[in-house]
């Protein structure tokens, strides 16, 4: 089949040319992204595969379906970028990849909530400044915490498992509980009961109409003086100006980000030589207990290979079938 690959980086290359070795796939790749004004680029090209700032909007799956499309790949799991009605009424198939190596969110997500409850993102400076003071290196250990994680999915889950080990308590919320987190001793809450008792609170649902803005000012006004929020899911799930308020009052003690609002005009690109026009996110910045990482939760080895072998799979069955066990059903 023909594919186009948009918001290609070398690294995406690498793993789906080594993937499509046993399909030989005709592969385009592009830089750029998927966007109204680039859409003309997959004319002829019955499959187009995009990542998650791709925009599949109405219009532009209206432009794809015209230029030949039939079948829409997502390098990833999340499909918050996709018009789904509107990809269902044009007859344009979605697939995705579930599931590629959970742990690899998951391990990232500990590695925030340890790097801010232990400052080794402080200590890192002062050490190679040659400043040995441990003043305001003060950290807190996980063990006997409580934290809390919305979203207990394959994400989720794999986050419980690991702190399970750590000897924290964890309580889930969910709109459909996990067997396999009951089974690891999670507690199911309310989200009002989560936000009073937990000492962290991580998050790992999906961004939907219901979860967008889930975390706002009156969420943050529920939670305990000097909690610490992880968002690795989607970065409109928080509010960020109800947030940096947060911050600013001392309410919220830590804040981990993997994601962003408006990290697609951000994330993904080298932009040390330009100035960055995003107030919002240069004042978070300036906290010290916020850290930031650009969206790199998912990209270990193992997850890169489980993507490229997924959306090489996908792609391939639904040539074959007319189907596949991975498309998005509205
Ligand atoms: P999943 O589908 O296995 O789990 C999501 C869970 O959220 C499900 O159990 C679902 O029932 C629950 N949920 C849905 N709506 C909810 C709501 N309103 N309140 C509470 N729970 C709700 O997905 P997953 O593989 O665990 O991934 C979770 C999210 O992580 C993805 O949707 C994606 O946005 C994000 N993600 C981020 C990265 C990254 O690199 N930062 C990588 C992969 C996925």
């Amino acid at each position: 089949m023909k594919i186009i690959v948009y918001s290609s980086k070398p690294y995406d290359r690498k793993f789906l040319d080594e993937a499509n070795r046993s399909f030989a796939h005709e592969l385009e790749y592009c830089s750029w992204p998927l966007t109204p004004q680039t859409v003309r680029t997959a004319d002829n090209k019955p499959c187009v595969c995009v990542f998650v700032h791709d925009q599949l909007t109405r219009a532009v799956l209206t432009s794809l379906k015209a230029g030949g499309c039939e079948l829409i790949a997502l390098r990833c799991a999340g499909f918050n970028n996709v018009d789904l009605k509107a990809a269902a009424e044009l007859g344009l198939a979605v697939v995705r990849v579930p599931a590629y190596s959970p742990e690899s969110v998951a391990e990232h997500t500990v590695g925030l909530m340890l790097t801010l409850s232990r400052k080794t993102h402080r200590a890192y400076n002062r050490v190679r400044d040659g400043n040995f003071s441990l003043d305001g290196l003060l950290g807190f250990e996980l063990h006997g915490k409580t934290v809390g994680i919305i979203g207990t999915g394959r994400i989720g889950a794999a986050v419980a498992r690991i702190l399970n080990g750590f000897g924290a308590h964890i309580l889930g919320v969910d709109i459909s509980p996990n067997e396999v987190c009951t089974r690891l001793g999670v507690r199911y809450a309310g989200l009002e009961e989560l936000y009073r008792e937990a000492d962290i609170i991580s998050l790992h649902c999906p961004l939907t109409p219901e979860t967008r803005h889930l975390i706002d000012e009156a969420a943050l006004g529920k939670m305990k003086t000097g909690v610490m929020l992880i968002n690795t899911s989607r970065g409109a799930v928080v509010d960020t100006d109800a947030v940096i308020r947060s911050l600013k009052s001392g309410k919220l003690g830590y804040l981990g980000l993997d994601v962003y609002e408006q990290e697609e005009h951000l994330f993904f690109e080298d932009l040390s030589d330009a100035i960055i026009t995003d107030d919002v996110f240069e004042r978070l910045l300036t906290f010290p207990n916020v850290l930031i990482t650009g969206h790199q939760a998912f990209f270990t080895v193992e997850a890169m290979r489980s993507i490229a072998q997924t959306t090489m799979d996908n792609i391939h069955q639904y040539e074959q079938t007319g189907t596949c066990e991975n498309l998005i059903r509205l």
